[in-house]
């Protein structure tokens, strides 16, 4: 089959599906290429967290924060590998995301929270489970307007150039190959390579062996896009770094089952029940430190307050008592009870809660270095869950600039080309911050949409 269109985009998660609205709205018609047989990639099962500064939800909350400290906390949180230009582009056009995806019809919380290594309480949490409430804000509003057509079950493998300048897409559907050509652009959203055990391997450098870490992506995250784009000359940069979580589910690696609701609130004790780390780190700090441990296996601890009645969930949209049925979570009326049920010493787990307790009432750092505090564990029930490392993210991908657009190795536009999303490299470093993936997806889809739209 043939088809023409304007603008063709590749892959189905958050940044591809940003981009074809933003496209759409600057007066596109587009063909979106997903190979999986739906939509939503590894944003669909994302925790949801989106960093923006400056967002009135933190005034009314008190918080302070500004987008110039978004920017140097995704700067130094990468260790300073970041292109600045896209890191400032990423922060100043997060909160303008926000407002952007609410005019779309989305709902976030009014409450903003610091998620996992996200360093700040800046994450808007969308008022439905994991990355869903984006995913289907984007559905609706393609379902609602003409010209934009999904592909499903449909696979890109080649660009179409046509001197210098990429015309098209060839891919594969289940019923044989699928031309697509561009009038204006393509744009290449088809995520990282997290689920590529192969590429993963081949790319570590900062990490022991990974062969038997699990992930927390979907099947599809295998890394398509970058060979894709390389084969038309495209830059790829930071591949080397890979991002771990040290939460995943010790028998999946999914961030499902985990019970924690925010950074301030919990601790991670080893399975002799002593703390080890900040937990309010950076992702790769906190997933060093738990390698190191025996096992390298922890346990999520916190109170009552968390659960507060039994409808409340986690991102996941698990209840407590659910997971606590699956042995997944476990409960005790007393630290003590909790420390037997889960196997550590209940000394130690006493301890290390009381230890936090008097640095939640006395504020400012612990022996671990931590200062994200909000309030004591001390209400029962108290509750555990057991998590290990799991691979998440994969920070490198295709060069690009502040408009999206692909650069070659000679840091030359590639006409006719565009990247968002996790396929993209050079923002986030060694390093990406929690919450700064739904952002970047928002942002550099949008860009990606309208520049390509107006590529006439
Ligand atoms: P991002 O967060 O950058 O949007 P996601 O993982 O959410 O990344 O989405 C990427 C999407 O691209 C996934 O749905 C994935 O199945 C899709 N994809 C990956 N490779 C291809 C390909 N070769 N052709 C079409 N779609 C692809």
């Amino acid at each position: 089959v043939e088809y023409t269109t304007d603008v063709v985009i590749i892959g189905g998660g958050g940044a591809g599906l940003a981009a074809a609205v933003s496209a759409h709205q600057n007066g596109a018609q587009i063909i979106v290429l997903e190979k999986m047989p739906r939509l939503g990639g590894n944003t669909i099962l994302a925790g949801g967290a989106l960093n923006a500064a400056g967002s009135p939800r933190q005034v009314a909350q008190g918080i302070e924060d500004s987008v110039e400290k978004h920017f140097t906390q995704t700067y130094e949180g990468g260790d300073e590998l970041g292109n600045t230009d896209l890191i400032q582009t990423l922060v100043e056009n997060a909160y303008p995301a926000v407002e952007w995806l609410e005019s779309l019809g989305m709902n976030f919380n009014d409450e903003v929270f610091t998620v996992l290594g996200g360093l700040w309480p800046r994450a808007h949490k969308p008022s439905t489970p994991l990355g869903t409430g984006f995913i289907d804000t984007y559905q609706n509003y393609i379902n609602a307007n003409e010209g934009i057509e999904i592909l499903l079950d449909t696979e890109a493998i080649e660009l179409l150039v046509e001197d210098g300048r990429v015309v098209g897409v060839k891919a594969v559907g289940l019923s044989g190959d699928v031309i697509v050509h561009a009038n204006n652009g393509v744009i290449m959203a088809a995520g990282g390579f997290g689920a590529n055990t192969e590429m993963i391997e081949k790319y570590n450098q900062s990490w022991p062996s990974l062969a038997n870490v699990k992930s927390t992506n979907h099947p599809g995250a295998t890394g398509d896009g970058l060979a894709i784009a390389e084969a038309v000359g495209a830059s790829l940069i930071g591949l080397e770094h890979l991002q771990l979580l040290p939460l995943g589910d010790p028998n999946t690696g999914s961030l499902s089952g985990n019970i924690e609701q925010g950074v301030e609130n919990r601790i991670f004790v080893n399975k002799s029940g002593n703390r080890f780390v900040d937990e309010g780190a950076r992702r790769d700090v906190m997933t060093k430190a738990l390698l190191e441990e025996e096992d390298a296996f922890l346990w999520v601890v916190l109170d009552q307050k968390n659960y507060p009645t039994p409808e409340t969930t986690n991102n996941f949209n698990e209840t407590i008592e659910e997971l606590i049925a699956q042995d997944r979570a476990f409960k005790g009326d007393t630290l003590e009870e909790l420390a037997g049920k889960i196997g550590v010493n209940p000394d130690n787990l006493v301890k290390a809660v009381e230890e936090f307790n008097k640095v939640v009432e006395a504020g400012g750092s612990d022996e671990f270095g931590r200062t994200l505090f909000d309030t004591k564990i001390d209400t029962a029930p108290f509750y555990a869950g057991a998590r290990v490392p799991t691979v998440h993210h994969t920070m490198g991908g295709i060069e690009i600039n502040t408009n999206a657009e692909a650069l070659d190795v000679n840091g030359n536009v590639i006409p006719g080309l565009y990247a968002a999303g996790e396929v993209t490299g050079g923002i986030h470093g060694s390093n990406r911050l929690g919450g700064n993936a739904l952002a970047d997806i928002a942002v550099y889809g949008r860009i990606a949409g309208e520049n390509a739209a107006k590529n006439k």
